[in-house]
């Protein structure tokens, strides 16, 4: 479980010649276990804002609760163990490593957590399950479609059974078929294990099997 709570966030990004204002007094609220879809033009802020939520980026001003704990003010060190614990990411581009077969891919966040290897075992073999992947494990990601890398991607995010998974544009490489299939099982994941899901997307009907659209229109929130 994992409610977000964002309050006046603003993101500025600097280099010498240009200031962009990537998002600007920006605040919202998502509930433990809510599926939200994020839409909005290229460039408005999606990947800044999803950054910022996975830890990875941090606000120039305004507050971040994870949990009720305001994540900004924590230690990179605090960052990166809450970053392990609660959080699964899925990237548009599968982010998969080529030199690991499927199921070592799979495998990864349970090892970074410390599992011992006969719970690894378990976990990966019904995470390959839920995907439909088994019958691949011991292929490597180039020897996988679109696709079945994108499914296996998202056996790696969810695996770990994290409470919060964050989807930066997961079907933008994939047929809408394949697309509509996996964002299904994104969302039986969620209901099943109770688990919060940001997605951002450019596709009306994948956003439509969220719980909620939210519009973001050069970094603030807009009309849905
Ligand atoms: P989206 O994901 O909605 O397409 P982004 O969040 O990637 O948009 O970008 C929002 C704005 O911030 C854009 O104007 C982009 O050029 C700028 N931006 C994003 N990341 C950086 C960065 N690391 N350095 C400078 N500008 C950035
Ligand atoms: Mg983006």
């Amino acid at each position: 479980m994992a409610r977000i709570e964002i309050k006046n966030l603003n993101k500025v990004f600097r280099t010498e010649l240009v200031e962009t204002m990537a998002l600007t007094n920006l605040s919202l609220t998502i509930e433990d276990g809510e599926f939200v879809a994020i839409m909005g033009p290229s460039g408005c802020g999606k990947s800044t804002l999803l950054n910022i939520m996975g830890l990875l980026d941090e606000p120039t001003s305004g507050e971040y609760l994870l949990c009720g704990v305001d994540v900004s003010k924590k230690t990179e060190s605090d960052r990166t163990d809450i970053r392990k614990g609660v959080l699964g990411f899925v990237f548009q581009s599968f982010n998969l490593i080529e030199d690991l077969n499927v199921e070592e891919n799979i495998e990864l966040p349970l090892f970074y957590m410390g599992l011992p290897k006969a719970e690894r075992r378990k976990r990966v073999e019904a995470a390959m399950d839920r995907v439909s992947i088994s019958h691949r494990a011991q292929h490597f990601p180039s020897q996988l479609s679109g696709g079945q890398q994108q499914r296996v991607a998202i056996a790696r995010a969810v695996v770990s059974k994290p409470s919060l998974i964050l989807a930066d544009e997961p079907t933008g490489n994939l047929d809408s078929k394949t697309s509509l299939d996996v964002i299904a099982l994104l969302k039986s994941s969620s209901k099943r294990f109770e688990q919060t899901i940001v997605m951002i997307t450019h596709n009306e009907e994948i956003a439509l099997m969220a719980d909620r659209m939210i519009r973001i229109e050069d970094g603030r929130i807009g009309e849905v």
